[in-house]
């Protein structure tokens, strides 16, 4: 894939997109154009067409929100990015003049929803976003870009939005950055937006999410802005004002160099990299180890003809790295998902064992 941006910047500025979660009136929407205008937007967004996960909650204005933001456009010189989940949804937008979609997270996963939209844009010059899909799957998430790829489009941007999760997060939803920086890896050329509100939920945690993501050479935000947060029709807890992101969030980032050439510094760097490869490789070698037990408590289990599981040791682990966890300044979170990952592979181990 040779892929280009769909916002048009120079790699050292940041790519911006803000706007309400919902368009919900004319004037709130040209209260969010004029109140962005000092940050300089690339793209103003509203959702037309609201995916909610349960019924019962405002699912957008539909069609006639379009013709607002038209009117907006030619009065101010603004563009407009909208979501689209059908091939209808693109060809209204097409008829407005609106040529920026994204694709949300509740379509990336499903592959049929993508190619509607990859054959209703074909041959036409549009740009597209895709956001991850809400499952951690980079597959799906590189499947949607393809196929709107294949259809002919060559502006094509990623959006990262964290990923659905059942359970206790301080985020609503789970960054796992290590998805994003693979598909970077994998595509360099694809620019790479950090939706901060959707990840974030709550607006105290913008500025650590935006400066995170940053360090992670994104090339640009999403980010939910509304004139009244609290009376938002949707997403209410994670909006905030024009002011509140100017201020609490772009004015706050630190930007850093992705390299040095201060031989000091350098020097300094390589030693420590020394040392944390050196961890990396015993920590791999000790899940080796650590894996050879397990086959032989696989061993030991099939000739006693014991099941795999015991529910009563894995609590006591969890219990006791919960513990170790805290007292070495690492997330309960982390340590969580670290043991899991561990755990299920100590599983494979012991099962090829007891089924050989
Ligand atoms: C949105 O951008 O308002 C939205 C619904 O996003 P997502 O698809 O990321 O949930
Ligand atoms: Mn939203």
């Amino acid at each position: 894939m040779k892929l280009k941006p769909a916002i048009n910047k120079p790699s050292e500025e940041l790519a911006l997109i803000l706007g309400p979660c919902s368009a919900e009136s004319p004037d709130q929407l040209e209260e969010v154009v004029t109140s962005t205008l000092s940050m300089k937007p690339d793209l103003i967004r509203a959702g037309v067409w609201k995916p909610r996960t349960r019924p019962g909650h405002f699912q957008g204005i539909g069609a006639p929100a379009l013709d607002w933001m038209a009117n907006l456009s030619r009065k101010y010189g603004c563009r407009f990015c909208t979501e689209v989940a059908t091939a209808e949804h693109v060809e209204l937008c097409l008829k407005s003049g609106i040529t920026d979609f994204w694709i949300g997270a509740r379509t990336t996963v499903n592959p049929f929803y993508v190619q509607d939209i990859a054959d209703a844009i074909k041959g036409q010059n549009v740009r597209v976003m895709i956001k991850n899909p809400i499952n951690p799957d980079l597959f799906l998430w590189l499947g949607a870009i393809e196929r709107i790829y294949q259809s002919g489009i060559e502006h094509i941007s990623a959006i990262h939005r964290g990923f659905s999760f059942y359970g206790n997060s301080v985020y609503r939803n789970i960054p796992r950055w290590q998805i994003p920086i693979e598909i970077k890896r994998r595509y360099p050329d694809l620019q790479l937006l950090a939706d901060v509100s959707h990840i974030s939920g709550r607006p105290e945690h913008l500025l650590e999410i935006a400066q995170i993501a940053l360090d992670l050479n994104f090339n640009g935000f999403m980010a939910e802005i509304h004139p009244d947060p609290s009376n938002a029709l949707s997403d209410a807890d994670q909006q905030v004002t024009a002011s509140f992101f100017e201020e609490q969030v772009l004015r706050k980032l630190v930007y850093r160099h992705e390299k040095s050439t201060d031989e000091l510094y350098n020097n300094k760097i390589a030693q420590i990299r020394e040392h944390i490869d050196h961890i990396d490789h015993e920590l791999v070698r000790l899940l080796g180890e650590r894996m050879r037990l397990a086959e032989s408590i696989g061993k030991e289990k099939k000739s006693a003809l014991i099941s795999i599981f015991q529910p009563d040791r894995w609590n006591e682990i969890i219990g006791r790295l919960r513990h170790k966890a805290n007292e070495n300044g690492l997330s309960e979170e982390f340590i969580f998902s670290l043991i899991e990952a561990i755990h299920i592979e100590s599983i494979q181990h012991q099962s090829r064992e007891m089924n050989k």
